[in-house]
């Protein structure tokens, strides 16, 4: 049993390379759990698309999958250039141009999609490019034109996107382009949004307020890689506290704060989320060789598989799925290390010390992983709501997967990516039992262990408008 389900899931960002229902089919069913769908590249149109494809595939392969938006935030990019790129020197001095309608000529005057004069501060820095090229702000030369010294030799290429790690956006981090995607977005089948260059608390509280007042049901994922959100640890706290769910986006990160600075970071908030019964996804580079190359690095499997033993929901494919030659080999061999590295290696388990009546659901939940642990059943069964029981069953890290039964499939989706979890859609009753066992049987969800007859589940559930989580029985199927 254990050896069919993957505890720690996958989010696959959509792009050229899966483009068509074919390419994503094929990558659902490679073990893809979740689909990124990135505001900073397309169209609406072209997003609207593939979120029937995936669901559609979903359908076929009779699991949930999850569908995230991710929104752009304050990624400000360079506009179009000359020949798509332009050698700079150290010392060189470059204007950024936010005029609209501003073409390049070919100059050291570059056209950027975003003012920038009344946030930044002469010294700050400002990198291009992945953090490529270096460069300090030294003047603000009109209203809507800032000046930089180059400190290093490189090049630029149009549309990359600019990092700076000092300026304090003062709260404003949800642009236009964002306001713009988040309408359109709120009457798409979205599960999931995901915030860009979060810098703290308010900046997520902002976006729920937002969400609330389109009317879309959609939790909220905190992308941590500013400089400012991981400044202290109370900072992360207060994010990972307000936020559905986070992403530990290590690639801007490491632009911003430093590449060493990461690993420390992962574990943080991995810990940080597990405390609060909140998503925990890491991303980026894990298996960045496979862009060009078949197989995975030894650095990659590696770095996949610690992210398993610490504990992460789920792990992120960027472009290896969206531009690479290789994105369902990159989705089989990361499904490979998570089984062995699950299979081999269990999650330690954490102290939680919820409070309130949070403390509750936690001493039940963590009696019911530690029971089904000791009789060795081959499934936890939890009936749930709003997702809640789910996360919090789920927080335990158990190693026997999780059955999550609820009347809704917004919520099913959304469970798609937390640890352990398949969600099962199902109207609630009385008989939360025997009879939703013998169903879950019949639909393959679950299968006997070899030289078994029989399955042992444990079954967590309650009636939320009377107590709440209150019953667990054992049962034979
Ligand atoms: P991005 O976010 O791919 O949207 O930039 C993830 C990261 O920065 O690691
Ligand atoms: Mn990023």
């Amino acid at each position: 049993m254990s050896k069919l389900f993957k505890r720690t899931k996958i989010l696959a960002t959509i792009g050229p390379s899966v483009f068509g229902p074919e390419k994503i089919e094929e990558i659902i069913m490679a073990g893809v759990n979740g689909c990124r769908l990135n505001c900073s590249h397309g169209t609406n149109e072209e997003r609207a698309e593939q979120i029937k494809q995936i669901r559609a595939a979903a359908e076929k392969k009779g699991r949930s999958v999850a569908i995230l938006q991710d929104l752009q935030g304050p990624k400000i990019r360079l506009g179009e250039l000359v020949d798509n790129h332009l050698d700079l020197s150290s010392g060189d001095e470059v204007i950024l141009e936010a005029e609209e309608g501003f073409e390049h000529d070919g100059g050291l005057t570059l056209p950027v999609q975003y003012n920038l004069v009344e946030k930044v501060k002469i010294g700050e820095p400002l990198f291009m490019f992945d953090g490529k090229i270096k460069t300090e702000i030294t003047e603000i030369v009109s209203s809507t034109a800032i000046k930089v010294k180059v400190l290093n030799d490189g090049f630029v290429m149009s549309r990359k996107g600019l990092n700076l790690p000092e300026t304090d956006f003062g709260g404003d981090i949800i642009t236009s382009k964002d306001m713009a995607d988040l309408e359109y977005g709120a009457g798409q089948d979205y599960d999931f949004v995901a915030l860009s260059f979060v810098q703290s608390a308010s900046d997520i509280e902002k976006l729920k307020q937002i969400l609330l007042s389109l009317g879309s049901t959609a939790k909220v994922i905190a992308k941590i890689e500013t400089k400012k959100a991981i400044s202290s640890d109370e900072n992360l706290e207060e994010i990972v506290k307000a936020a559905d769910g986070i992403m530990v986006a290590r690639g801007d990160m490491a632009v911003e704060a430093g590449a060493e600075v990461v690993p420390i970071v992962q574990r943080k908030l991995i810990a940080l989320c597990r405390a609060h019964a909140k998503l925990c996804i890491v991303a980026t580079q894990m298996m960045g060789s496979m862009v060009e190359n078949p197989e995975p690095t030894r650095a990659e499997v590696s770095d996949v598989a610690t992210a398993v033993v610490q504990g992460a929901d789920a792990v992120m494919l960027s472009d290896e799925t969206a531009n690479g030659e290789y994105p369902v080999e990159a989705v089989k061999e990361m499904k490979k290390v998570i089984l062995y590295t699950q299979n081999h290696s269990r999650v330690a388990p954490m102290k939680r010390q919820p409070e309130g009546e949070k403390a509750i659901y936690d001493a039940i939940s963590s009696t019911v992983a530690r029971l089904a642990e000791k009789i060795e059943a081959d499934v936890i069964v939890c009936q749930t709501a709003s997702g809640a029981t789910a996360a919090t069953m789920a927080a335990q890290r158990p190693n026997v997967p999780i059955i999550s039964v609820t009347p809704d499939a917004r919520v099913a989706n959304q469970l798609a990516l937390t640890y352990a979890n398949s969600a099962f859609v199902r109207k609630y009753d009385e008989n939360f039992g025997r009879e939703l066992a013998l169903e879950l049987k019949e639909s393959e969800y679950l299968q006997t262990r070899e030289g078994k007859k029989d399955l042992l589940a444990v079954i967590v559930s309650g009636d939320k408008n009377k107590y709440g989580t209150d019953t667990i029985k054992i049962r034979h199927v």
